[in-house]
């Protein structure tokens, strides 16, 4: 189960999820190509934010919190094809690292044996390619 924000969307007024009716506001979510509209906090259990209370007060943060998370999915998901495509042409494996600089997550992609010539402390690996055999002599 995956879903994506759509908008918060004032004109719908009851959750689909819990039934809750005269709510401010509501989150039109996407879920895997259907539309429903869960009230904010509904909402925001389904999206995965369990740390906090959500409501039509903070719904501009679950969706920047939202925005954040797949901006940084989508960082992840292209490292990972640049590592796949590097691991093809070169035959080596790389890796995607994902570290947390100043409370920011940032990802980056690097060469397997670099990664493990230069790990330092707070430096994951999130996703390691495949090392290409290329045969032949
Ligand atoms: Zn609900």
């Amino acid at each position: 189960m995956h879903f994506k924000i759509l908008g918060v969307d004032d004109s719908v007024t009851s959750c689909d999820c819990c039934g809750k009716s005269n709510l401010k506001k509501t989150v039109a979510l996407d879920d895997e190509g259907e539309i429903v509209y869960y009230g904010v906090n509904c909402a925001a259990r389904a999206l995965g934010f369990t740390d906090k209370t959500y409501s039509t007060r903070n719904a501009s943060e679950l969706v920047t919190r939202f925005n954040a998370r797949e901006k940084l999915r989508q960082e992840k998901a292209r490292l990972v094809a640049v590592a796949d495509d590097y691991a093809n042409k070169s035959g080596h494996a790389y890796v995607v690292t994902r570290r947390v600089i100043r409370g920011r997550v940032v990802y980056g992609c690097m060469k397997e044996d670099d990664y493990v010539r230069q790990n330092k402390f707070g430096v994951d690996v999130v996703y390691t390619s495949q090392p290409i055999t290329t045969g032949g002599p």
